[in-house]
C-alpha cells in the first residue's frame, strides 16, 4: 500500500513558485510549507519580477528590522524631532485596528505601499496579531518594538491630531520645499473609512513625492486601499511589472504574508480533515448580516437557498419522496461549510437535507464550526476561530459570500475564488436575483477617494482605467478586475 501511495503522490510546490522563501525553520510555522497540501496549485504564478522584489525587500527588512543598527539611527531622529537628511532606511508603521478581515486587507495594502515606496513594514502587534498570524520575513522580526517612542500615542492619533498629514494639509503646512527643517520625522496618515478630502490626498502623487522624505509613516486603516494606488501615475509601472495579471494582487499577497500560527493551524486542519477532506466537493457559504437586530432571519434563509439553487451549488430536495433509490457508493458528496455569529441557518439547512432527500442523489453534510453570537476582538479564542473560518471557506471549491465583508473578502482572495456574492438584503427582504458571480477575487476599497489630483477637481475613480472598476456588493467601492 505504501509504495502505491508514493508513486501517486504528486510532489508539490511548497514554495508557491518561488513566492515563499526557502530560508524558515519549518516546525515554528508549519502552515507555511503545509499549506499546498490542502490547496490547489496556485491558480496564478507569481511574477519573475514580484519574486525579485520581494527577495529585495526580505534583504531589506533584515538590515532595517528592530534592533539592526540602521533601526537605531533612524529611531535617534525621531527621538531627536528633527529631520537630519535622508538615512538608509524608511518605515512604514501599521497600527492594529478594526475586524480581523478589515485588519488583513489593511495590512497587505500597507505592505505593498511599503514595497512600492522602498519603505520596511513594522507592525504594531495589537493584542492578538502574534498568536494569529506567523513572521513573514526571514530572520528579522516585522512586529515593532515594545519601547518605539510613539506607540503609546497610537490610540490617540486621529483626524485631528498634529501629527496627521490630512491636517498639516488644512492648516496649510503644505510643504512643498526641499527644506530639510520642513520634513517631519515622522507623520500620521489617517486612511481609515471616516477619512476627509485632506487624507485622502495621500493618493496624488505630490503628495507622495513629499512623504517620500519623511523616514517613519504611522498608519491607521481599515481598508484594503490598494486598487487607488494603481490609480496613482507614478507607482503605475511598477505595479504593472509586479502584477501582469492585475486581480491577483492580493492573492499573491495573501498567500505571501498570512501564515496561521501553528495553534491556528491545528485548528483548521483538525476541522478540515474530520469534516471536509473526504468529501468529492466542497462549498463554502459565509454568512454575514449587517442588519441590526439578532437573527436568524427568514428573509436571509430564503436568500442563500435562492441563490445556492438557481445557481446549481447545491442539489433541490424531493418533498415527495422518502428516499432516492440508486446503488450506494456512487453518489457524490458534497460538504458544506458555513460560518456564521449565528447558528440558524445552518440548522435550518443541515435539517433540510436531513428530512428530505436531494433530487440528484447527492449526499450533502453541512457544517459550521463556531457561532459566536457577537463581535468579540478582544478575546483570543474568538479571534482564533474568526481566521480559521476565513482560512477554512479559502480551502473550499465554490464560495458564497456576502456583500460588504471583508471577513469573506479574505476567504475568497486567499483561496484564488471567485465567489457568488450575496446582495444586501433591503427592507428584510431577499434581493431578486438573490447573488451573481463577482468579476473578479479582488476585495473591495470601499472608501475610495473620487479626486482627479491633476485637475483638482471630481472625477468618478470608478471609471479612469480598464482594470479599476465599482464593486459588486458596493456601487461606490473600487475593485480590480
Ligand atoms: P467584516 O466586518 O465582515 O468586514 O469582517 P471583520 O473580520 O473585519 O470583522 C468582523 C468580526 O466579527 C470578525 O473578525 C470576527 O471577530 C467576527 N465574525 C464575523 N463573522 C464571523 C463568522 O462567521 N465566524 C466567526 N468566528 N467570527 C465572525
Amino acid at each position: 500500500e505504501d509504495s502505491v501511495s508514493q508513486s501517486t503522490e504528486v510532489p508539490k510546490d511548497k514554495l508557491l513558485g518561488g513566492l515563499l522563501s526557502a530560508g524558515f525553520d519549518e516546525g515554528s510555522c508549519l502552515s507555511r510549507y503545509e499549506s499546498v497540501k490542502y490547496r490547489k496549485e496556485l491558480s496564478h504564478k507569481p511574477s519573475s519580477y514580484l519574486i525579485s522584489r520581494l527577495r529585495r525587500y526580505e534583504a531589506l527588512h533584515k538590515q532595517c528590522g528592530p534592533y539592526t543598527e540602521s533601526y537605531n539611527k533612524t529611531l535617534e531622529q525621531l527621538k531627536s524631532g528633527h529631520y537630519t537628511g535622508p538615512l538608509e532606511c524608511n518605515y512604514v508603521v501599521w497600527v492594529s485596528f478594526s475586524g480581523l478581515g478589515n485588519r488583513i486587507l489593511s495590512l497587505a495594502s500597507s505592505f505593498l505601499y511599503a514595497l512600492l515606496t522602498n519603505r520596511v513594514l513594522l507592525v504594531d502587534p495589537g493584542v492578538d496579531v502574534a498568536d494569529l498570524l506567523c513572521e513573514p520575513f526571514p530572520e528579522v522580526s516585522w512586529f515593532l518594538p515594545p519601547d518605539f517612542p510613539l506607540k503609546n500615542q497610537f490610540n490617540k492619533f486621529n483626524q485631528e491630531s498634529r501629527e496627521c498629514y490630512g491636517k498639516m494639509l488644512k492648516k496649510n503646512i503644505t510643504i512643498t520645499t526641499n527644506s530639510n527643517r520642513l520634513t517631519p520625522p515622522s507623520v500620521y496618515l489617517h486612511l481609515v473609512h471616516d477619512y476627509n478630502d485632506h487624507d485622502k490626498l495621500f493618493f496624488c502623487d505630490e503628495d507622495q513625492t513629499f512623504l517620500q522624505k519623511v523616514p517613519w509613516l504611522i498608519v491607521k486603516t481599515d481598508n484594503y486601499f490598494i486598487p487607488s494606488l494603481f490609480l496613482i501615475p507614478s507607482f503605475e509601472q511598477e505595479l504593472s511589472k509586479l502584477f501582469p495579471k492585475k486581480d491577483t494582487v492580493f492573492h499573491l499577497m495573501g498567500r505571501y504574508l498570512f501564515h496561521p500560527t501553528n495553534q491556528v493551524w491545528g485548528l483548521i486542519t483538525r476541522y478540515y480533515e474530520s469534516y471536509l477532506a473526504k468529501a468529492d466537493e466542497r462549498i463554502g457559504i459565509q454568512i454575514r448580516v449587517f442588519d441590526t437586530g439578532t437573527g436568524p432571519f427568514q428573509h436571509v434563509l430564503d436568500q442563500i437557498l435562492a441563490c445556492t439553487m438557481k445557481e446549481n451549488l447545491l442539489p433541490e430536495i424531493n418533498r415527495e419522496q422518502h428516499i432516492i433509490i440508486g446503488p450506494s457508493g456512487t453518489h457524490k458528496s458534497k460538504a458544506v461549510l458555513m460560518t456564521s455569529l449565528s447558528s440558524g441557518y445552518f440548522e435550518k439547512i443541515r435539517e433540510m437535507y436531513w428530512e428530505y432527500p436531494t433530487v440528484t442523489g447527492e449526499v450533502v453534510g453541512i457544517y459550521q464550526p463556531s457561532h459566536e453570537e457577537y463581535q468579540q476582538t478582544e478575546k483570543q479564542m474568538h479571534n482564533r476561530k474568526a481566521w480559521t473560518e476565513m482560512y477554512l471557506l479559502s480551502l473550499t471549491d465554490v464560495l458564497v459570500t456576502s456583500s460588504w465583508s471583508t471577513f469573506g473578502y479574505v476567504a475568497q482572495g486567499l483561496g484564488g475564488l471567485k465567489p457568488w456574492i450575496l446582495y444586501k438584503p433591503e427592507n428584510r427582504t431577499a434581493p431578486n436575483p438573490p447573488c451573481r458571480r463577482a468579476m473578479s477575487m479582488e476585495p473591495c476599497f470601499h472608501a475610495p477617494p473620487f479626486y482627479d489630483c491633476k485637475a483638482k477637481m471630481g472625477v468618478d475613480t470608478g471609471a479612469i482605467v480598464p482594470h479599476v472598476r465599482h464593486c459588486e456588493d458596493m456601487s461606490w467601492g473600487l475593485k480590480l478586475v
